[in-house]
């Protein structure tokens, strides 16, 4: 690889970076590193797009680290509904906390022992907010990396051949800039799918490119099938309210508020059946990284409140659910429009 990979990369950084709401523009003083983390934190699995309005309401509510540290557990919480993977927001809080009080570490290392930072985060921080030669990895520099080289090992066992490479990329100056440069290059130029080669600055070096098969890296292990969990969430509603539950501090949506329900389990012969026998019942098709849920939503409308516990939020105003259950409240929503235009169909009262 020519020793001017990265000049050329950083000349069109220049002129071609993103402006996003968390970035200083290229040859401005780097942002903070609140910001940086911030979005870093929102953006592990989530697009810039959606990420843009949450980083701005998180800003405004808590303009600091401090402020973010002091925060109520449950307003953070409630701000993140429907970023999903809420452990991020915990970690996030638990992060505010370790940092208000001892001051962001200096290096890589430290970042890394901040609940919710792994290796490319801190190195993302390092980089961005303070100038430091870190080697920064995500998906878009592995498959920009990927082409270049034309890497015939598969993912996710060329995991550390893909960041050797763009270790030997990361030049000592500017390297928050190359970083940035390299996703941006992921994100605009070397698209999963249809890369625009000729926009590229990088064209005349790339291998992959070269071999005009730009699309067949990088190379895949074939995946594993998702297995199948299936539930019942309920809804109970009296008088134009919902029953809701704040779900346990640990585990998949901890802390977060919820439809009551049973817990979540590995499909089987009786679950199959039970859930194919009931064909008025809603199923919500929702996909977690590790597995896909099907969950079932029995409704029953009651006279009076049953004595259960949870809290009864109106169900025509419903805020700060996570996105399964808006997804499940808005299902419920539509049977129920559905029912009052047909008086052939009834539903449960109790
Ligand atoms: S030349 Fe094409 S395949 Fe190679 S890095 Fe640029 S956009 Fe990606």
């Amino acid at each position: 690889m020519p020793p001017d990979t990265s000049a050329h990369l950083l000349a069109w950084y220049d002129v071609h970076a993103r402006v996003l709401p968390w970035r200083s523009r290229p040859g401005t003083p780097a942002p903070e590193p609140y910001r940086v983390w911030l979005s870093e934190i929102m953006l592990q699995q989530t697009g810039t797009a959606t990420v843009g309005p949450y980083f701005g309401r998180f800003l405004a509510a808590w303009p600091s680290v401090a402020d973010l540290s002091a925060a109520d557990d449950g307003a953070v919480m409630q701000a993140w509904a429907g970023l999903g993977y809420y452990a991020r927001a915990r970690n996030l809080l638990a992060a505010a906390r370790v940092v208000a009080c001892s001051g962001w570490p200096s290096d890589e290392a430290g970042l890394r022992a901040l609940p919710g930072v792994g290796t490319y985060t801190a190195a993302a921080i390092a980089a961005i907010a303070f100038g430091q030669r870190a080697v920064v990895v995500d998906g878009n520099v592995e498959r920009v990396v990927a082409r270049l080289f034309a890497v015939e090992a598969a993912l996710p066992a060329a995991r550390r051949t893909l960041y050797a490479l763009a270790d030997a990329l990361t030049p000592a100056e500017r390297s928050g800039d190359h970083a940035q440069a390299m996703m941006d290059l992921g994100a605009t130029v070397c698209t999963p799918r249809a890369p625009k080669c000729e926009a590229c600055p990088l064209a005349t070096i790339c291998a992959a490119h070269a071999g005009n098969a730009p699309e067949r890296f990088p190379v895949k292990a074939a995946k594993a099938v998702r297995p199948v969990r299936v539930g019942t969430a309920y809804w109970i509603e009296v008088d134009g309210y919902v029953l809701l539950e704040q779900r346990p501090p640990r585990g998949l949506l901890g802390g977060m508020l919820g439809l009551p329900g049973t817990p979540w389990e590995q499909e089987n012969v009786h679950s199959a059946t039970l859930s194919a026998s009931h064909p008025g019942d809603i199923t919500i098709r929702h996909v977690f990284t590790h597995f896909e849920l099907r969950l079932s939503v029995a409704i029953a409308y009651h006279a009076a409140r049953p004595d259960l516990p949870g809290e009864w939020h109106d169900a025509a105003t419903l805020t700060g659910l996570p996105t399964l259950f808006v997804r499940a409240a808005e299902a419920v929503l539509r049977v129920r429009a559905d029912a009052a235009l047909s008086p052939n169909l009834a539903l449960e009262t109790a």
